[in-house]
């Protein structure tokens, strides 16, 4: 989640919580609690500056003025009604969301509460107001089945925030697994697969059963294209000539073996789908790759090899890259099966 999403996420959480407050003044005042329901005033005010310090990105005190209030309103609610009509719950449900922020500030980089120490005092609160309610008794007596209406309640809701809460961080951690999963497998300049991910899908090639070849491709004179225009210039014709392989190559897997070398698996044989390959180096051929004010030409050689049946997969690309290596020697700018 971006700082934008969580100052969003926390205005609705505010606003709930601001209801929340609102109606159970309505429920103390029926239940004759003159303490909780004059309570209730400092507690919607500690919520209406919320919305001032949500505003002003003060997000850090937001929470630790919040989390200091709930607790305190959580256990005199639990003294004043007793235990049974489970408000003290509430307490429980506040320690994941705890971890969660420790977690989150540190990532953004704000300053962080201490996760142990805010549970701790937050179980000792818990302790002190049930065990109050339960050695002393509550200051007000509730009718039991409001009591028992009001325990239902509250522990369905924080039953349900839990189940909630803990399908949501799973599904985060799946989210960041998957784009970690990515990044791993990705080149960064190019956004073509990189040399990792190519490995595997190698192997897996090589043991279906259709035709498979590879086309080891490498540009032309680089290094002068990097002297001559500079580092950036090479950049963006890198991120160009991926752009034309992809484009040209939509059935193939394509990817950044190295610097400004690309492996394309493709299914079919040399001989009868090399015409591909051709297509490309005549689109690369022909393309302005245009850099500011500069007109870049830009050639590649490449190297095919079909996959044998049974060669290692070094031996695979080693074929293509003596391929390459002769389309070099003998001229550059070809396709060499
Ligand atoms: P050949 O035609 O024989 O392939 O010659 P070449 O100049 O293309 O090959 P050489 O191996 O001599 O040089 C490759 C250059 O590619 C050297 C290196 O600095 C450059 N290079 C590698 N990775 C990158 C990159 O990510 N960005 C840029 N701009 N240059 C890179
Ligand atoms: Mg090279
Ligand atoms: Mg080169």
């Amino acid at each position: 989640m971006d700082s934008n999403r969580i100052r969003r996420f926390t205005y609705i959480i505010n606003t709930v919580i601001l209801f929340l407050v609102i109606g159970l003044a309505g429920f103390f005042y029926l239940c004759k609690a003159p303490i909780l329901l004059w309570f209730s005033v400092p507690t919607l005010l500690v919520y209406i500056i919320g919305y001032a310090l949500i505003a002003k990105d003060r997000l850090d005190i937001y929470v630790r003025l919040v989390y200091f209030w709930i607790t305190i309103y959580f256990c005199l609610c639990t003294i004043s009604l007793g235990y049974k009509i489970g408000m003290h719950l509430y307490c429980l449900s506040m320690i994941p969301i705890i971890f969660y922020t420790e977690y989150m500030a540190d990532k953004l980089g704000k300053t962080k509460i201490n996760a142990f120490v805010a549970s701790g005092i937050i179980g000792i609160c818990y302790l002190f107001s049930t065990g109050f309610s339960a050695f002393v008794g509550p200051i007000y007596t509730v009718d039991n089945t409001i009591a028992g209406v009001f325990w239902i309640f509250n522990s369905v809701i924080v039953l349900g925030f839990l189940v909630f809460y803990s399908r949501l961080m799973l599904s985060l951690i799946g989210d960041y697994e998957n784009q970690l999963k990515q990044t791993a497998l990705i080149d960064r300049l190019t956004g073509l697969y990189n040399r990792h991910y190519m490995v595997g899908r190698l192997e897996s090639a090589a043991k279906e059963t259709g035709p498979h070849f590879v086309a080891m491709i490498d540009i032309d004179d680089f290094k002068k294209i990097n002297d001559r225009y500079g580092h950036n210039a090479g950049d963006y014709v890198l991120v160009n000539v991926a752009r034309i392989l992809k484009d040209i190559c939509r059935d193939s897997k394509v990817s950044r073996w190295g610097g400004e070398e690309f492996l394309i698996l493709t299914s079919g044989s040399v001989s009868a789908d090399a015409s591909l390959i051709e297509k490309l180096r005549a689109a690369i051929e022909k393309e302005d790759f245009a850099f500011g004010e500069d007109h870049i030409k830009v050639t590649i050689t490449a190297g095919l090899a079909d996959y044998s049946g049974s060669d290692s997969i070094d031996k695979w690309v080693n074929v293509a890259d003596e391929n390459l290596y002769k389309g070099k020697k003998s001229g550059k700018n070809k396709v060499v099966c």
